[in-house]
């Protein structure tokens, strides 16, 4: 295992090219390290402008640090030239262009490479410094593929051109047959369906525990003192002494080996089922991996596939479908949709939404046991499975009426993969409904039924879960109510909504008004809940 120091950055000597790499553009299959070049510079930073935009998990502030300097290391041992900018170095407070704008100066260089950065706001940067350092500094400017993803920015919205809603399916049955992922010798779907998630919508069984998560156990004390003395604000919580995340190339691919052996065969059975005894259940926690460009999708995706040809009975087609669609599917989808409406999906807000988000969401202190747990679970991991972030958190955020601002930057912060492409899309567009119905054809919203349904923490609650309108009734109930009331207007045309309003209308008018007027006395009370 590599020491996590910063790699020694030596005195800048000339070069003729720099080249930015990114903390999420850790891609060592990138043609940019076929071969060493003496003449060319790689720059790294750890940096304010990247660690203060949100208030980061302080787990994820290391893991992306961690995993930087493991690339770089391995990038110095292959024979590249990199300068490494350390977070307690005298730059890192500066603007990166600023840094990079000056070491450009200082080698002479007569080149600067970027690779295509996937958050807009560095993009802005990125485009501003392609147009004017070349007059400005005398340097051609180039912008060069990340190399990482299967779709061009462009290509979900040049699929979709002319269409309002964007169906997922659609895309997703496009790139299995463009990609030839899960497909039989005569061109259809492995299995004969496209989808399995029907039959993968299971509670885990009474006494059933899934495997404890494998955990890299890295002491990480001088980087965190780095971090903290050079006036990071972070959120969470760590044991720097035995810190658990992958971030190396080789751990990443043995948690991928891991995910494979051990939690393929019951991915897509349990991978809506929430639980108190397990913060992974059979989930890949791969999105840090991918997301920082350590593991590429295509990759991971041939990994399981090629499991399942070779050991069918392994796992079945609808647990290797289910994990596929994932990737191949809502990932390169969630991208599109970010390139296809960014910037102005930073501003949607449907059902113009404008509460506060209650402080426990920075603590835990809820009496609501789903919540509590969830967000009990997110501080002390910076995880927490796609359920638990849309049927738990965004579900409440959702029918409180959470300013959709406010509920981004808390997941952007919180969670260790998180990155605005990928955060935004599923916060503000599929959780959220506030782009209106770009991403999901309805709001995902649930009462205290389905949360039953699918976990262990109504029976542990000090709310009642089938209480509607009582002082102790769960307070998704009437939120519920609250929110289809409230939004009638906007939703009831919905076709996939009507029945929820048939509903609504048989129930007797004082009932009606008990669960308005318990719904308005849980909003009016968010913050001691
Ligand atoms: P698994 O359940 O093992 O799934 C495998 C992989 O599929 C994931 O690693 C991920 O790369 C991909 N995937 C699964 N669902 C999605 C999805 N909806 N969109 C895109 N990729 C998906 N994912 C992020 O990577 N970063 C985020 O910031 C993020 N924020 C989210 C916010 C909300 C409100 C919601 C509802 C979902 C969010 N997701 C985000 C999607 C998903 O929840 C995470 O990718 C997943 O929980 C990561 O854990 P895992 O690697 O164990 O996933």
């Amino acid at each position: 295992m590599h020491t996590m120091d910063a790699p020694a950055t030596p005195h800048l000597q000339p070069a003729r090219g720099i080249r930015l790499v990114l903390g999420d553009q850790l891609n060592a299959a990138h043609s940019w390290w076929e071969s060493p070049d003496s003449d060319v510079l790689t720059v790294l930073m750890e940096c304010r402008q990247e660690t203060d935009y949100a208030r980061h998990h302080v787990q994820k502030v290391l893991a992306f640090f961690l995993a930087m300097r493991s690339f770089a290391k391995e990038r110095i041992a292959d024979g590249h030239r990199l300068h490494y900018l350390p977070i307690d170095g005298p730059d890192a407070a500066r603007p990166m262009l600023d840094v990079l704008r000056d070491i450009v100066t200082a080698c002479g260089a007569s080149e600067v490479r970027f690779q295509l950065p996937d958050e807009w706001r560095l993009d802005q940067l990125f485009q501003e410094a392609a147009r004017s350092w070349p007059t400005e500094l005398g340097v051609e400017v180039h912008l060069d593929d990340t190399e990482h993803f299967l779709t061009s920015r462009t290509d979900l919205a040049d699929h979709f051109q002319g269409k309002k809603q964007y169906l997922m399916e659609s895309f997703y049955r496009k790139m299995r047959k463009q990609h030839d992922v899960l497909m039989d010798a005569a061109g259809q779907p492995e299995g004969g369906t496209w989808n399995y998630d029907a039959n993968n919508r299971k509670k885990l069984p009474k006494g059933h525990v899934p495997p404890a998560p494998r955990l890299w156990e890295r002491d990480v004390t001088v980087l965190l003192e780095s971090i903290h003395g050079a006036g990071v604000a972070t959120v969470g919580r760590v044991d720097a002494a035995r810190f658990g995340w992958p971030v190396t190339r080789a751990e990443s691919l043995e948690l991928l080996d891991l995910f494979v052996q051990e939690l393929l065969p019951r991915f897509g059975d349990f991978q809506d089922a929430l639980t108190e005894d397990s913060w992974t259940v059979y989930h890949s926690r791969l999105s840090f991996a991918m997301n920082a460009k350590i593991l590429s999708p295509r990759e991971v995706i041939e990994a399981v596939e090629r499991k399942w040809r070779e050991t069918p009975q392994h796992a079945s087609i609808e647990q290797v479908e289910g994990f596929i669609r994932q990737i191949l599917g809502w990932r390169e989808y969630m991208r599109g949709i970010y390139w296809a409406k960014m910037p102005e999906y930073a501003t949607l807000n449907f059902f113009q939404h404008d509460r506060k988000l209650p402080s426990w969401f920075w603590t835990g202190k809820t009496g609501m046991r789903c919540l509590q747990h969830a967000v009990t679970q997110t501080l002390d991991h910076a995880y927490a499975h796609h359920i638990q972030r849309l049927m738990v958190t965004g579900n409440f955020a959702l029918l409180a009426g959470i300013d959709p601002d406010e509920v981004d930057a808390w997941y952007l912060g919180v969670y260790i993969d998180a990155l605005e492409w990928v955060e935004i899309t599923n916060t503000r567009g599929m959780s959220q409904f506030a782009d209106g119905g770009i991403v999901g054809s309805k709001p995902y919203v649930s009462s205290a039924n389905y949360l039953h349904k699918m976990g262990p923490h109504c029976a542990a609650c000090q709310y009642n879960r089938q209480g509607k309108t009582e002082d102790d009734a769960c307070p998704f109930n009437s939120l519920y109510w609250h929110f289809h009331a409230r939004n009638r207007d906007l939703l009831e045309r919905n076709p996939r909504i009507g029945m929820v309003y048939r509903t609504w209308d048989k129930m007797p008018a004082p009932h009606q008004q008990a669960l308005l007027d318990r719904g308005d006395a849980v909003l009016a009370n968010l913050e001691s809940l």
